[in-house]
C-alpha cells in the first residue's frame, strides 16, 4: 500500500547565524486511516514538521512524498492546489474570519472549487452539522465559546473532504473539558476513516491517538504504549 505521507531522512535547517536544525534526519510514514500524535516540548520542531507535511515549507535535505508523489519538484501553484484539495488544517488560534458567520467560514475553502453556491452551501451545512454546530450556523465567531470556535475550524478543515487532517496544537487554547470534547470529535472522525496527524505538547492529548511519536530537539522516537 502506498503511504499517504512519507518523510525520508528529512532535515530542515534555518540559516543563522547560528544555524538551527529544527528537524534532524526525520523519517515518518502515515497510512490511510492512521491517527498519529507528535508530541514534544516548545521549540522541539513540531510546527516545522507540520509545515513540511502541510506543504507550507520544504525540507532542506531529504524526501517528502504525498500519496507516493515526490513533492520537491512541484511548483508553488501545484503545492497550493494539493494543499487545498488533499489537506485540511486546524490551528491553535482557530483562524476564523471574524466578520463572517460560521457557515460562511466553513464554505470558504470551497470558494475556488468551481462548485455552484447551493452545492457549496449544502456541503458546508453537512460539515457544520458533523461537528455539532448546526444551531450556530448564522453566528459570528466572536460570540462562540472556544470549543465552538474550534469545532467551526474543524468543519472548515473537513469541508473539502481532505485525505489528511493536520492539527497544530488544536487544544492549546482550550480548557480541560473542551479539550476532551475536541479529542472525542477527532476520535469519531478517525473511526469514520479520517486520517489525522496532530501535534501537541500535551502528553495526555497525545496518549489518545493510536500512535504517539515523541519529538525532541528535531529528532523522532516512537512512544511505546504502556
Ligand atoms: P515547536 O512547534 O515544537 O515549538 P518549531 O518547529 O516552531 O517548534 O521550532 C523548532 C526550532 O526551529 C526552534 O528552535 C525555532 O526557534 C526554530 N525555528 C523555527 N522556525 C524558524 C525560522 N523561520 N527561522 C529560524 N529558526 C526557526
Ligand atoms: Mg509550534
Amino acid at each position: 500500500m502506498t503511504a499517504v505521507m512519507e518523510l525520508r531522512d528529512v532535515t530542515r535547517s534555518f540559516p543563522g547565524p547560528p544555524e538551527v536544525q529544527a528537524l534532524k534526519s526525520v523519517s515518518l510514514r502515515v497510512d490511510a486511516g492512521d491517527y498519529i500524535a507528535i508530541v514534544g516540548p516548545s521549540g522541539s520542531g513540531k510546527s516545522t514538521m507540520l509545515n513540511i507535511l502541510g506543504l507550507l515549507d520544504r525540507p532542506t535535505v531529504g524526501e517528502y512524498r504525498l500519496d507516493g508523489e515526490l513533492t520537491a519538484t512541484l511548483t508553488d501553484d501545484q503545492r497550493a492546489a494539493l494543499r487545498a484539495h488533499r489537506l485540511g488544517f486546524v490551528f491553535q488560534s482557530f483562524h476564523l474570519l471574524s466578520r463572517r458567520t460560521v457557515l460562511e467560514n466553513v464554505m470558504l475553502p470551497l470558494l475556488y472549487s468551481g462548485a455552484p453556491r447551493h452545492l457549496r452551501e449544502a456541503r458546508a451545512r453537512a460539515a457544520t452539522s458533523r461537528v455539532g454546530l448546526q444551531h450556530r450556523e448564522g453566528f459570528l465567531p466572536g460570540v462562540l465559546s472556544g470549543g465552538e470556535r474550534q469545532r467551526a475550524a474543524v468543519a472548515r478543515a473537513l469541508v473539502t473532504r481532505p485525505q489528511v487532517l493536520l492539527a497544530d496544537e488544536p487544544t492549546g487554547n482550550l480548557d480541560h473539558a473542551t479539550t476532551d470534547e475536541i479529542m472525542t470529535l477527532f476520535e469519531e472522525l478517525n473511526r469514520e476513516g479520517q486520517t489525522l496527524v496532530l501535534i501537541t505538547h500535551d502528553l495526555g492529548v497525545a496518549a489518545r491517538a493510536d500512535r504517539s511519536i515523541r519529538i525532541d530537539d528535531g529528532r523522532l522516537s516512537e512512544v511505546v504504549a504502556a
